[in-house]
């Protein structure tokens, strides 16, 4: 998570949904538990004592985890800046199939079809938490935002982390394979 980007959260609360996600702005290797912010669904600060840091601020990417707490099963979503993830959002919908690896992402075997959305990047955070919905499923635990990154999640957070990992694969193996047919 170069250069302080992408954000981590976990949720709390299901109703009303409460999750806590790191400040803006924080170097992901150096995280306390003062970095975390709790907000709720509308990404609002929830401010639960004096001693919290009132100066920290929830990123505007706080909506899609938001989002996809409100229609899948995730109770951790990881979003991260990759270089193949970013690289590879160029293209449109990526598709991968017979892949071992598929397995690391739920599926019961190598033999399934795995299309992972690509969704056109908007600083309108609005926008994106209203077509979100219509892009995300729950057989597929992740997105990529298109020229930004990925978001990926699970229902704890040794899954969500084993999902980045699988989709960073998965995107490596792309850019590798795109390559070799140039
Ligand atoms: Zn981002």
């Amino acid at each position: 998570m170069l250069g302080t980007s992408g954000n981590l959260s976990i949720l709390i609360e299901n109703e009303p949904i409460q999750f806590l996600i790191t400040a803006s702005g924080k170097d992901k290797g150096e995280l306390t538990k003062d970095d975390f912010l709790l907000v709720d669904e509308n990404g609002k600060l929830i401010i639960i004592n004096d001693a919290l840091s009132t100066h920290l601020q929830p990123s505007a990417e706080t909506l899609l985890h938001s989002t996809a707490y409100k229609h899948t099963q995730a109770r951790v979503v990881f979003h991260v800046h990759t270089t193949n993830s970013t690289l590879l959002s160029m293209y449109s919908n990526l598709e991968f199939s017979n892949l071992e690896m598929l397995k690391g992402l739920g599926f019961k075997t190598h033999d399934v079809k795995v299309i992972i959305p690509v969704i056109e990047n908007s600083q309108d955070m609005q926008y994106l938490v209203n077509i979100l919905p219509s892009y995300i499923s729950e057989d597929v635990p992740g997105f990529i935002l298109k020229g930004h990154g990925l978001y990926a999640w699970g229902k704890t957070v040794q899954e969500a982390k084993r999902h980045v990992e699988i989709f960073e694969f998965l995107f490596d193996y792309k850019v590798k394979e795109l390559s070799l047919k140039n």
